[in-house]
């Protein structure tokens, strides 16, 4: 199965089962917009208590926060995002779709970096264990041709925007030929520069009423409450303030499923240090937020950093990691070095004073952050697409498995009676009465045990119990699991034990 089919089977299944559906879908939808059904609502809540137990729980120096979306305007100001939170726009004349000029040229760079890959790959099997790609690159004439090319015009991009010359910036992509991918015609608009924020009015009369924003990032919520956590907590540098929750943002293109929506949620992390010790703090975030991906079990090949070229207008540094999502590689988190930028903006723009006193060194400084941001329906897309599984079985059947991780499975474990008489639904009400206080649990008795077993692999439920006219007798179950198949025999006292030790939740 192809990458494309692949994605449209995942969007597919994500529906039929409960985990996405689109958003007011009874009058067609909401672009860009996504509900997330009795499924979804379970796993997002699991992937979000694993990260704030991860960022939160397990570091003494972070604590969390919940600031509230709606700020004080002047917020958006001070932050750069009333001026500066822009996206450069192109329209084609002739299909009418609107692309950000940026995306279009680092869509184009990712497939002349496909043809480096292409013929590294030849080359590999021509050359055998001797090969040396990082060599070859520099050394074969074709591939450093496209090595250049890519340098050119990644370097030109940034010089475009850095400069905000939109004008260059579409000769870029006329130079490039860059074509639409629907019309396939180089019929550009010029590009435009489109602010990303929402906006809406506070206040019941239109005189009185002032313009306020949605939160386009939950950062910001940290910057105000800096000082109001660091003084209450009495938290010594360095230290974190996390938090998690919804943000909005306007996007010119909204496609992708759940990648790129217009009301999403994110998962940040602000950590405030001393300055001239962010890079050290911004390598070990990088470092540890990587991990953090790889001890769920998601695969190390399906991740990669991206460092960026163009730095956002508060960045010393900054980096993306970025998953293999069907659609090829993208950004999933960022980790930025934000400098003292913000805390300094926000003083200004209230004349408050945003600093720390450090009783080693005896004075006074505005701290410097170092921020982890990660999109949780991003994530949620990261672990369904890697999950998503077509697998053919020995008996020649076939069965759509969701190898979810188990800590983050919607269900833990399916109890299936496996007749619904001669007193086995009671036995298995039984069991769930003595799991459900630690595991989320379903019950099943419809249709027979083979269906009900595919039904639990298709929603990723780690293990199924089945009760049948042994258990009344000996109060043993056939517990199965999903990855594998297999079944055991346990006893029902050994299941809570098996399942925590297992799925660790
Ligand atoms: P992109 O370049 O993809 O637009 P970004 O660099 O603007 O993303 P950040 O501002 O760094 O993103 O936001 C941090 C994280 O929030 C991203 O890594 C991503 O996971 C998530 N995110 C950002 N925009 C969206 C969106 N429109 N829909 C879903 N998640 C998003």
């Amino acid at each position: 199965m192809n990458q494309e089919d692949k994605f449209k089977n995942v969007i597919s299944h994500a529906k039929e089962y409960g985990f996405v559906f689109p958003s007011s879908e009874i009058y067609d939808g909401l672009s860009a917009v996504y509900d997330y059904g009795q499924l979804g609502a379970e796993l997002k809540k699991n992937i979000r208590d694993h990260w704030w137990k991860s960022m939160v729980q397990m570091h003494e120096n972070i604590v969390g926060i919940d600031a509230a979306i709606f700020m004080h305007p002047t917020t958006w100001k001070a932050s750069g995002h009333v001026d500066a939170f822009n996206d450069p726009l192109i329209d084609n004349k002739d299909s009418k779709k609107r692309y950000r000029a940026d995306v279009l040229i680092e869509d184009h760079i990712a497939k002349i970096e496909a043809k480096v890959e292409k013929e590294i790959t030849k080359a590999e099997k021509r050359f055998g264990e001797s090969f040396d790609p990082v060599m070859y690159k520099e050394t074969n004439p074709r591939v450093k041709g496209y090595v250049d090319r890519i340098n050119a015009i990644e370097g030109r991009m940034k010089q475009c925007l850095e400069t905000e010359n939109l004008e260059d910036l579409k000769q870029l992509i006329l130079d490039e030929e860059i074509v639409d991918p629907i019309s396939g015609s180089r019929n550009w608009t010029d590009v435009r520069q489109f602010n990303l924020m929402f906006s809406t009015e506070m206040g019941s009369t239109a005189e009185g009423a002032s313009k306020i924003y949605l939160r386009p990032e939950t950062a910001q919520g940290i910057f105000v409450n800096y000082l109001n956590v660091q003084k209450t907590g009495r938290m010594k540098i360095p230290f974190g303030i996390a938090q998690m929750g919804k943000a909005f943002r306007n996007e010119i293109v909204a496609r992708q499923f759940i990648f790129r929506m217009r009301e999403f949620e994110q998962m940040e992390m602000q950590f405030f240090v001393k300055p001239g010790t962010e890079m050290e703090w911004y390598a070990y975030w990088k470092k540890e937020r990587m991990q953090w991906h790889l001890d769920l079990g998601m695969p190390e090949e399906s991740y990669r950093f991206h460092d960026h070229i163009k730095l956002a207008h508060y960045a010393n540094a900054a980096a993306d990691i970025e998953f293999k999502f069907p659609f090829g590689f993208k950004e999933l988190e960022g980790i930025h070095s934000r400098t003292d930028f913000d805390l300094k903006q926000h003083e200004e723009h209230s004349g408050k004073k945003l600093q720390y006193f450090d009783p080693e060194e005896n004075k006074n400084y505005v701290p410097y952050v170092v921020e982890t941001s990660i999109g949780l329906d991003r994530m949620f897309l990261a672990i369904l697409s890697q999950a998503y599984e077509e697998e053919q079985l020995e008996d020649g059947s076939e069965r759509a498995v969701l190898r979810i991780p188990s800590k983050l499975a919607p269900y833990k474990v399916a109890i299936l009676p496996l007749l619904k008489k001669d007193g086995l639904p009671e036995k298995a009400r039984e069991v769930i009465h003595g799991l459900k206080g630690a595991f989320m649990c379903q019950y099943d008795e419809k249709d027979a045990i083979g269906r009900r077993y595919r039904r639990q692999d298709a929603i990723g439920t780690p293990y199924a119990v089945t009760i049948d006219h042994q258990t009344l007798e000996d109060d043993t179950v056939t517990l199965r699991e999903r990855d594998t198949m297999e079944q055991k025999r346990v006893h029902i006292k050994e299941l809570s034990g098996i399942l925590h030790e297992n799925i660790g939740a």
